[in-house]
């Protein structure tokens, strides 16, 4: 049942200020391209200042950027990315993401390559909705193969928003067949909400993040999967003090709030010896 949000005000992150010393991840951030919206989205202006403001306002030891589902040119993305991965030590890391109906699976696979190997970026993504893809389809697989090739885990797009193919069940073979794969579901609306809790209670290599959610079933998520499965997912700059607090009120303690915030992410992107900070 959901707590009474009374219960959290004095917890240790929730302090408006954000002054924490939890060391948060954030897993969820698209860097936007210079003077340009996206465009599946229209969405713009999330620069790596408006994000760095935003990591320190909100005690975010580190981020993991991506490129939007729609950007003009993802391979650009990917080294503006790499590039703040140097400029800020431990602080920025990167997802690659792109449309292989548009470069093809051949030079996909290879920036996949690239970017994991070479600017050690910590996983990829799947975006079925602004790519239009099903994630059952054998264009898919260039996805799934690439990521268990190379090790990293795979965020999957899921919701309401990209049906039919970002429904969660669609991706329920494809995480029985890589057992070996970490898949992350990136969103958690009420429309699926119940079905990705149900799917990862089935399949233990899902995970779930917050984005999109409602407080109420990141609660049920984390009480039924345990917090070791749920992490911070914010979009964007503005997104995160209000993600950060939807966490801290869907947790039930101070620990349960600190594996959501940082130990789930730093096991599923493998980040520990990788932070400013001792992991
Ligand atoms: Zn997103």
């Amino acid at each position: 049942m959901t707590q009474y949000p009374g219960d959290r005000f004095g917890s240790d992150v929730y302090q408006f200020g954000f002054k924490s010393n939890l060391g948060v991840i954030e897993t969820h951030q698209h860097l936007s391209e210079e003077a340009v919206e996206d465009r599946t989205f229209g969405w713009g202006n999330n620069g790596i200042d408006a994000i760095m403001r935003a990591m320190d306002h909100c005690g975010v030891e580190a981020s993991i950027l991506q490129p939007l589902g729609g950007a003009h040119d993802v391979f650009a993305v990917h080294r503006k990315i790499y590039e703040y991965s140097q400029k800020y030590p431990g602080r920025i890391f990167g997802i690659a993401s792109l449309n292989v109906k548009e470069c093809g699976e051949e030079r996909a696979a290879k920036e996949f390559e690239h970017c994991v190997k070479e600017l050690k970026f910590v996983g990829l993504k799947f975006h079925g909705f602004s790519h239009g893809i099903n994630p059952a389809s054998p264009l898919a697989s260039v996805y799934f193969e690439s990521a268990r090739s190379l090790g990293v885990p795979l965020m999957v797009c899921v919701g309401a928003h990209g049906q039919p193919f970002t429904n969660p069940g669609l991706f329920a073979e494809r995480a029985a067949m890589y057992p070996d794969l970490t898949i992350i579901f990136a969103h958690m609306d009420y429309a699926i909400a119940e079905t990705a809790i149900s799917l990862a209670g089935r399949l233990p290599n899902i995970y779930l993040s917050s984005s999109l959610s409602i407080t109420a079933y990141l609660e049920r998520a984390i009480t039924r999967l345990g917090p070791e499965r749920m992490m911070l997912a914010s979009e964007d700059a503005a997104g995160m003090p209000a993600e950060i607090a939807k966490l801290v009120f869907a947790t039930h303690n101070d620990s349960e709030l600190r594996v959501v915030l940082r130990e789930t992410a730093l096991d599923v992107f493998n980040l520990r010896g990788r932070l400013r900070s001792p992991a």
